[in-house]
This record gives structure tokens, C-alpha cells and sequence, in this order.
């Protein structure tokens, strides 16, 4: 089986696709094929989560050998419950709770695979070097990459994050994470010097490493390998559902997805195109709500105002993961979807035809909502069915809640509502004062739901990482760091 490129004829392997992370002209590595894949989705529901996930990943990426075994060193006993992801009905609508993993954030459930497959990967190929993942992070990202590669064999990770930036919470569970191949380093700045810095480091270091027993990787959703985790808990709601009660098998659900980087949302594609009975995928926007007009008009305008919003992970106005949707969605032609990017780069916006919208408009819907929108719904989830939810998780209830439902709908809940406690205590006409941790202690005097216990006992732990540096410094830091 081949990926290829979004953007030209290039062709990989999965194992090298995995490897590489970005193809080489700047494209995502997608498998052509996966409308026509075979998959037995119905023996697929009969499975716990993590047979499932040996499944779907066996199927997605089937040149890796031993898949069981990388899957159970992912997950096992690093989740709340062995299920990873329950799912909770709240009014009604079904809660997918995403947030349960070591960090309380979605992005656990693919970062804790994903170095397990960079590592398979590196041993099927030979590889010699150890692979060192450098990451710019404006908050739960580097600390769920932080914990997923900690002590994994032949891989180190290095996490800058801007020293005004992130809350005291995120920053501490950086700064103490534990393991003896991680490094994380404050940059003086904010997250674009950050990220910029780190860019820097891919372009520079490339030649100097050539010889050197390491290698650069980075761990962010462009990775094929950190997408295909994702698919699993689509098929692990819908198969909650049929127990519950709310459904029979072959009967369709909505799915309604609080967007970022549009990496949630397409694994839910790929679920639909495995067979899942996915009815619409629903991409909810905050006030960044580029996608949503994309999704009504055919037109992806990023030429607007950037707001910083309560949900801070969706507050992106170029979201990569968009590229595999068009990919397939205007017949799997990478000429024009390269020159849709390249129009992006340089123009800042794009149209794509009426015959590539229709497909996309055949699976997803989309709507946003504001701020004030964001605090009712988790004000009012709260008063009607004594449930917590976090601003992402109550942009996509808004956005639920303001559509005409007619099949069973899925929420996903992409945070544990202590990670942002401050919005949370607003939105419920609290006081906010206090740092972060004063205020997860208010949250949960008011609520009595459990503070997770990663969370919990953060205050009282070491900081081990107490550097900060100049943007310019994040080369010679790196290059420090490889000795
Ligand atoms: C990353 C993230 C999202 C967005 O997910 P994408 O896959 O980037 O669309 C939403 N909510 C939270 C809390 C996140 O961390």
C-alpha cells in the first residue's frame, strides 16, 4: 500500500510516511485508496477500544508489524478507564469524552500512539539515528507530546513554549514533566517567535545532523500517524450508542466536532468512508470561524481579524488538515490541490469548485459561535443536566444546539473543564480570582466533579526546567541539547 502526496505524485510507504511527517513539496501523505478500503465495520463494533484500535490501525498503516503490541504499550494503564474514550449522555446529546487520558487533553489519545509508531518505524527501517522531536507549543500540545514520547527508546523531545503565553497550569505541567529524554525551555516571546525559532532549527540543523546519530521529527497533527488514532473513537461511540439503547447498528449519527486544525473532525471522515453509518460531520468554529465559511460558500478566506478567544485551541485561521478533505474531494487531483495552497500562500484566500463543495457538503456541515454563545452553553449544560464542559467542548454544544437534529448527535469533548477553569467559573457567574490552581479548587467546591488527578497534584511538584531564552538562541539550544 502507498500514500501519497496532496500536492504531487510522490509515493511512501506507511512506515516512511510516518517517518517523514510532511511530504518533501510541502503536501500531507494520504492513501489514495481509503474511499474504496476494505473494512469489516460491523465485526469492528464488536471489539473493546483497543482491539479496535489494533483494526483500524492495522488497516490504516498495514505495513507496521505487531500492531497489538504497539497499541497496548500506548494506552495500557495510561487512561482513566480502559475504554479511553466513555461516552456520556448529557441532555440530549451523547458526550464523547476525549480528555480522559495522563495530560486531560484530546490530543493524548493520538500522542501516545504515535511515538510508538515512530519507534516501530525506525526499527522496520533500519534506522540507526535517534529521532529527536522538536515542538513549539501554545499549551496542551507540548504537554501531551511531553508525556507520549517520555522515556520511549531511540527518541528524545525537546518542548519550547512562549514565556508569556501559556497559563501557570499548562506551564507547570511542562516544566515538571519527568523522563531522562525530555527538555522543555521558556522562550522569551510568544508563540510565533516560538514557532519560528523551531522552523528555524528544521532548516539549519538539516545539513549540520547529516552526520551526526541524530535526526529531527516533530510531532504535530500534519503525521499520518497521528491522525489514524483518531478514527478509533468514532467507531467506539457509535458502538456505546447501540448499548445504550439510542441506536441499532446501520442507524446514522452526527458527529459535532469543536475544529482546529480540522485533524478531529477528518478522522471522522475516514470513519464515514470505512463504512461507519457517520450521518453529517458537524465542524464547529469559535469567532475564528474561517471554516465555517468555507464549509457554506466554497471559499477559504483567511484575510481577517485574528480574535483570541476562550478556546484557545481553536483559534487557528489555516487549518492544515483541510488539505486531505480536498484531496479526495475534487478527485484526487494533486495538481489542483496544490494550486488551491499555493493560492493560499500567496493570495490568502482560495475557491474551489462546485463539484469539490458538493462532495464535502454531501458529509459535513459547519456553524460557529461567539463568545458570549460559549458561556451560555456551558452555563446552561450545567443547569439543565449538572454537567461540566469546558469552552472548546461548549463551542461545538452552541453549535449542536442551534441546528435541527434529526439523527442522534455526538458531542466530542476535547478538554477536562479544569484545564480552563477561569472561562469555566465566568460562564457559571463565579468569581475567576485567584491563579490556576486556586480557581480548579473554587470549580470544584462549587461542582463536586473531580479534579483529574494529573491535575490535582501538580501544585506540589518539582520544576525541573527552569530555562528561558532569546528566540534567535533556539538553534544553538538544539544543537546544545544533541551532545
Ligand atoms: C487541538 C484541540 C482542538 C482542535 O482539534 P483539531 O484536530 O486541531 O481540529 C480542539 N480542542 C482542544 C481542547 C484541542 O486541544
Amino acid at each position: 500500500m502507498d500514500y501519497q502526496s496532496t500536492r504531487s505524485k510522490i509515493k511512501t510507504d506507511p512506515v516512511n510516511a510516518v517517518l517523514q511527517g510532511l511530504s518533501p513539496d510541502g503536501g500531507l501523505f494520504v492513501d489514495p485508496a481509503i474511499d474504496s478500503i476494505s473494512f469489516d465495520w460491523r465485526s469492528c463494533l464488536k471489539k473493546n477500544t483497543q482491539d479496535m484500535a489494533v483494526m483500524i490501525l492495522s488497516t490504516l498503516l498495514p505495513d507496521f508489524k505487531d500492531m497489538e503490541s504497539l497499541v497496548k504499550q500506548a494506552y495500557s494503564g495510561k487512561f482513566e478507564s480502559e475504554d479511553l474514550t466513555p461516552v456520556v449522555k448529557v441532555g440530549n446529546y451523547h458526550i464523547l469524552e476525549l480528555f480522559r487520558g495522563p495530560t486531560s487533553a484530546f490530543k493524548d489519545v493520538a500522542l501516545s500512539m504515535l511515538p510508538r509508531l515512530v519507534t516501530a518505524a525506525r526499527t522496520q527501517t533500519g534506522m540507526k539515528k535517534e529521532i529527536t522531536i522538536l515542538t513549539a507549543t501554545s499549551g496542551d500540545t507540548g504537554k501531551a507530546a511531553l508525556e507520549g514520547f517520555k522515556d520511549v527508546p531511540g527518541t528524545r523531545i525537546i518542548v519550547f513554549f512562549p514565556d508569556s503565553g501559556v497559563s501557570l497550569v499548562q506551564q507547570m505541567q511542562m516544566t515538571t514533566q519527568e523522563g531522562a529524554n525530555v527538555c522543555v525551555c521558556a522562550v522569551k516571546g510568544n508563540f510565533d517567535d516560538c514557532q519560528r525559532g523551531v522552523k528555524q532549527a528544521f532548516s539549519e540543523l538539516r545539513e549540520t545532523l547529516k552526520d551526526r546519530p541524530y535526526t529531527l521529527s516533530s510531532a504535530n497533527s500534519i503525521n499520518i500517524g497521528r491522525l489514524a488514532p483518531q478514527v478509533v473513537y468514532y467507531f467506539a461511540a457509535y458502538r456505546d450508542m447501540i448499548a445504550d439503547g439510542t441506536i441499532k447498528e446501520g442507524d446514522r449519527v452526527d458527529y459535532c466536532v469543536p475544529t482546529g486544525n480540522f485533524g478531529d473532525i477528518l478522522a471522522g471522515f475516514y470513519a464515514k468512508l470505512m463504512g461507519l453509518p457517520v450521518g453529517k460531520l458537524i465542524c464547529a468554529s469559535n469567532a475564528n470561524n474561517v471554516l465555517t465559511d468555507f464549509i457554506n460558500t466554497g471559499k477559504y478566506d483567511r484575510k481577517r481579524p485574528f480574535y483570541k478567544t476562550d478556546s484557545p485551541s481553536m483559534d487557528i485561521l489555516v487549518s492544515s488538515n483541510l488539505e486531505r478533505l480536498l484531496f479526495l474531494a475534487c478527485g484526487k487531483d494533486e495538481s489542483k490541490v496544490a494550486s488551491w495552497m499555493n493560492s493560499l500562500n500567496e493570495t490568502g484566500e482560495f475557491t474551489v469548485d462546485e463539484k469539490t463543495l458538493s462532495y464535502i457538503r454531501d458529509s459535513f456541515e459547519a456553524g460557529f459561535c461567539d463568545q458570549k454563545e460559549t458561556e451560555e452553553a456551558i452555563s446552561k449544560c450545567w443547569n439543565e443536566n449538572h454537567y461540566l464542559c469546558d469552552p472548546h467542548t461548549a463551542v461545538a454544544y452552541s453549535v449542536a444546539d442551534k441546528r435541527k437534529n434529526s439523527n442522534p448527535v455526538v458531542v466530542l469533548s476535547t478538554a477536562s473543564p479544569y484545564k480552563f477553569p477561569q472561562a469555566v467559573l465566568r460562564a457559571l457567574g463565579e468569581k475567576e480570582e485567584g491563579n490556576g490552581f486556586e480557581q480548579m479548587k473554587r470549580l470544584n467546591k462549587i461542582s463536586g466533579v473531580r479534579i483529574p488527578e494529573n491535575l490535582r497534584t501538580l501544585e506540589g511538584k518539582t520544576i525541573r526546567f527552569k530555562e528561558s531564552i532569546d528566540s534567535d538562541k533556539i538553534v544553538p539550544y538544539v544543537l546544545s541539547k544533541l551532545n
